[in-house]
This record gives structure tokens, C-alpha cells and sequence, in this order.
């Protein structure tokens, strides 16, 4: 059925900043801290008490919209949004609203079936968060944690640009390995640090007005992403094939069900009752601040990886994987600097570097200098791929250096030709028919040849060598 059917997505990203301080006070924004202990009277709403920004959270905000290609406006204004929640101890959420700190960005990633797309990013905009509500803890009552109350947020809002819950997946990986590139966030969806809501319609193909839309909250990991969106894209289809409409709501996702529920009616903005935060003067950047936000920024995924292909001669696959996230790229070029091939270095790290680091907390924990050693001795000969893999492993594990851990476990190649000679003798002694066979004709025996030769040596003979002597012996008698 969807096949007939487009999917129309934006989504809206709050990405908590990486401050030791809350955006308008000076509490901290530690993660798991016992409740309400990290509190004080501005982000508690106590009466008579101001905000101060944070300007640290300003600087990171900042970079963000110049790593998005955003537009950052010389002066924006804090806005007050007015709802009433248990969590939300003010009555408002310090936000902004028609003069945001940036507009109309880009971001472009790699879609599953489009291919590169440029995903437009309408506003990047400073906001505190609100507190949490706790369900699971006493029976039949909500509690409320308010540590998180005021954390420094940005919210991300992305253009209707996304055509199916797969590439909104994929717009949200690329964002989030943007924002980690450039360190303002952890960007870690089960602290909390990354929550995304998406605005989804449907129109037939074909179709260019923009449908009623319904918003999905509460998608609160990566995998979620594509089923929450797929759940409702079905649902709205199934809806208006069966006749009926699509109202403008809340979904909640409920990924135990693998289902999505109404909330309430959404909001129009003007349920908010935005106005002017009037305990805040308009924010106003200097060219010189914004100047240093940018030149504070690192070389950004796309670059690094553009440049990869062009200095290193990797393919634009291979590329994307070693640029994948920053420190992995690091130590790729580090590798290379300490002596490596390039693509060798890419295929090692591509491989064993990066399974070794998945069950390590992501701990790269064979040196740069180590596995430079390894690609040599692999290229020289000394070593085997697979004698190479055990080294790697035990370097990883131990320290040390790889030669002298490929001559103490043994693994060493035996590149010596009367050594080798030795071998192939046992073995062609051994395997009268076959090598019968081989001189009648049947030359793809020389794999069965080597491999036997590889066995009698315990894997030490140079399988290059082994194959010349074998040629040797086998057409010479
Ligand atoms: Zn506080
Ligand atoms: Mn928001």
C-alpha cells in the first residue's frame, strides 16, 4: 500500500548542551544526582528570583547553527512559553520564539533511497528544559525530579524534507554525528540528552500539498526512531483509506506495544501565549564572539571525509566508516602517520579496530604505533592475515609489541625456502593420487596443496612461498 502513498517528516530535535551549569543559574547538570538536589531557587520558580545566561551554553549553541550552515542573528529574544505541567515549576519554559538565535540551515546525509539529500534546518533556537515527571516509583502517584530543570537545550527544527521513516533515521544519525563531531553534546538518547519529536502526513504520490499532520513524542532510543514512524505512517494510510481523516494531535509512542496512542490535540502556538521574557534584555552577539564560536569549530564530517577520499585514495564507503565518529578518524590518520598503507590501515581499522573498541566501551586500545607494526608485518610477510589477527588481539589486550608477541606466541612465518622445501615434501609424499591428479591436469589441487603445507607447518610456512615451492617440485618430477 505505501507504494501509492508519500511519507511527509520533519523533526524537531532538543539536544542537551555539553555546560557543567544550567542555562540560567548556576546548578549543575551532572546526570544522575539524587532528585531535587541540584536546585535552587531560579530554576526551582521561586518567587523574586532572575535568571542570568549562561554564556557558555551561547558559545555552544552557537556553533551548532554554524555547523548546520545556519544564519545566527546578531539579536534574538528569550520568549516565555506558558503551559502548565508538574514538572514545569514556572508555569513557563524559558524559550525563544519569533526571533530565534538562527534560521535556515542544511544538513546533508546519506538516504537509503534517494541517496545524498539536503535537508533543510528552518530554526536553531536556546531553550532551558523542564523537569521529569516519575511514574514508576510510588505506587498510584507521579514524582518529580527537577535536577533537570533548566538544563540548556537547543531545539533543531527540521524542514517537512524527510520522505520515509527510514531517512528520518538516517537525517537523525548524521545529525547526531555532527553534533559530537563539534563536542556540544553528548547526544546520548538514553540520558535524555537527545529527544526528537516528529511531524508526519501522508499524501498520495503525486500530491504537493501538505496534508494534516500528527506529532510523535516520546521516541526515546535510536532503534524506535524508524518503528514509532512507521507505526504512524500506517495508521494515518489505513485511516484515510478506510474513509476517514487525519486530526491534527499528539501521538505518544509505546514501544512495548510497538504502538502510538493520542495524547491531546496538539497545540497551535498561540495556546502558548507566547511574550518577550521580560526578566531577560534581548540576546545580542558580537561579530567577534561569533567569529570565535566558528574557528573553535573542527574540521565537520562531511569535509573530513571528502578529504579522505582525496588524500588517502579510499573509496567514499570505506571513508564514511572512518570518519564515522572523530576519535575513530584520528586514529586512522594516526596509523597512517606512524607508517601504515592507507588502505590497509583503513581495512584494519574497519575491522578489527572497531569490534574490538564495540565490546570496550569504544576504547581504540591498540596504539596507533602497534597497528602500523602489525600492517608491516603483515605486508613484509612475516605474519599471515590470521596470525596478524592473534596478534592484534593480544596487543589489544596486553599491550606490548607485536613483533616480539608473534615470536613469543610462535606465529612468526617461516619465509625460509629449505624450511619450507621440508614441508612440501611430507606432503607430497603423503598425497601420492592426489598429486597424480594434479600432474594429469587437475591443477586446482594446489589450494588442497597449500593448505595441507600450512598444516604440516602449523600455520608458520609463508603460503606465497609454500605455493612456489610446491609449483616447483610438482613440475620439475
Ligand atoms: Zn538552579
Ligand atoms: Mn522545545
Amino acid at each position: 500500500m505505501s507504494s501509492s502513498w508519500e511519507t511527509i517528516i520533519g523533526l524537531e530535535t532538543h539536544v542537551q548542551l555539553r555546560t557543567k551549569s544550567k542555562m540560567f543559574c548556576g546548578c549543575a547538570t551532572a546526570f544522575g544526582a539524587p532528585p531535587n538536589t541540584q536546585v535552587c531557587p531560579v530554576c526551582l520558580g521561586l518567587p523574586g528570583a532572575l535568571p542570568m545566561p549562561n554564556g557558555a551554553a551561547i558559545g555552544l549553541a552557537v556553533r551548532a547553527a554554524l555547523a548546520l550552515g545556519c544564519t545566527v542573528h546578531p539579536k534574538s529574544v528569550f520568549a516565555r512559553k506558558n503551559y502548565f505541567y508538574p514538572d514545569l515549576p514556572k508555569g513557563y519554559q524559558i524559550s525563544q520564539f519569533d526571533q530565534p538565535l538562527a534560521t535556515n540551515g542544511t544538513l546533508s546525509f546519506l538516504a537509503p533511497e534517494r541517496g545524498i539529500v539536503t535537508a533543510g534546518v528552518v530554526r536553531l533556537h536556546l531553550e532551558e528544559d523542564a523537569g521529569k515527571s516519575i511514574h514508576d516509583r510510588f505506587p498510584k502517584a507521579t514524582a518529580v525530579d527537577l535536577n533537570r530543570s533548566g538544563v540548556p537545550l537547543i531545539e533543531i527544527v527540521g524542514g517537512p524534507d524527510l520522505r520515509s521513516p527510514a531517512e528520518a533515521r538516517a537525517y537523525l544519525q548524521t545529525l547526531k554525528q555532527l553534533l559530537e563531531y563539534i563536542g556540544i553534546s553528548d547526544c546520548d538518547m538514553e540520558k535524555g540528552s537527545l529527544r526528537v519529536d516528529a511531524n508526519v502526513s501522508v499524501r498520495r504520490a503525486g500530491e504537493t500539498a501538505l496534508n494534516t499532520r500528527t506529532e510523535v513524542k516520546n521516541i526515546n532510543s535510536f532503534a524506535f526512531v524508524e518503528k514509532a514512524l512507521t507505526v504512524e505512517r500506517d495508521r494515518q494510510i489505513a485511516l484515510i483509506e478506510s474513509g476517514g481523516a487525519v486530526t491534527q494531535q499528539t501521538m505518544l509512542y509505546d514501544s512495548k506495544e510497538n504502538a502510538v496512542r493520542p495524547q491531546r490535540s496538539k497545540e497551535e502556538s498561540h495556546d502558548y501565549r507566547y511574550f518577550p521574557e521580560p526578566d531577560l534584555p534581548p540576546l545580542v552577539l558580537t561579530p567577534e564572539f561569533v567569529a570565535e564560536q566558528q574557528s573553535a569549530l573542527p574540521e565537520l564530517p562531511a569535509a573530513k571525509r571528502d578529504r579522505f577520499v582525496a588524500t588517502y585514495a579510499l573509496s567514499r564507503e570505506h571513508a564514511t566508516v572512518v570518519t564515522s565518529n572523530r576519535a575513530v578518524a584520528d586514529y586512522y590518520e594516526n596509523v597512517v602517520r606512524a607508517g601504515a598503507e592507507p588502505q590497509a590501515a583503513a581495512n584494519w581499522v574497519m575491522t578489527e579496530a572497531l569490534a574490538d573498541a564495540k565490546d570496550h566501551q569504544e576504547q581504540l586500545r591498540v596504539a596507533p604505533g602497534a597497528l602500523a607494526q602489525i600492517v608491516a608485518l603483515v605486508k613484509g610477510g612475516t605474519l599471515s592475515h590470521q596470525a596478524a589477527k592473534k596478534v592484534f588481539g593480544e596487543v589489544a589486550a596486553k599491550g606490548g609489541e607485536p613483533r616480539t608477541i608473534a615470536e613469543a606466541l610462535g606465529l612468526i612465518q617461516v619465509a625460509d625456502s629449505n624450511v619450507v622445501a621440508g614441508w612440501v615434501t611430507d606432503v607430497l609424499g603423503a598425497h601420492a593420487s592426489e598429486v597424480g591428479r594434479y600432474k594429469s591436469g587437475e591443477t586446482k589441487l594446489m589450494a588442497f596443496f597449500v593448505g595441507q603445507v600450512m598444516r604440516a607447518s602449523k600455520g608458520k610456512a609463508d603460503p606465497k612461498l609454500a605455493q612456489r615451492v610446491l609449483e616447483e617440485k610438482l613440475t620439475a618430477s
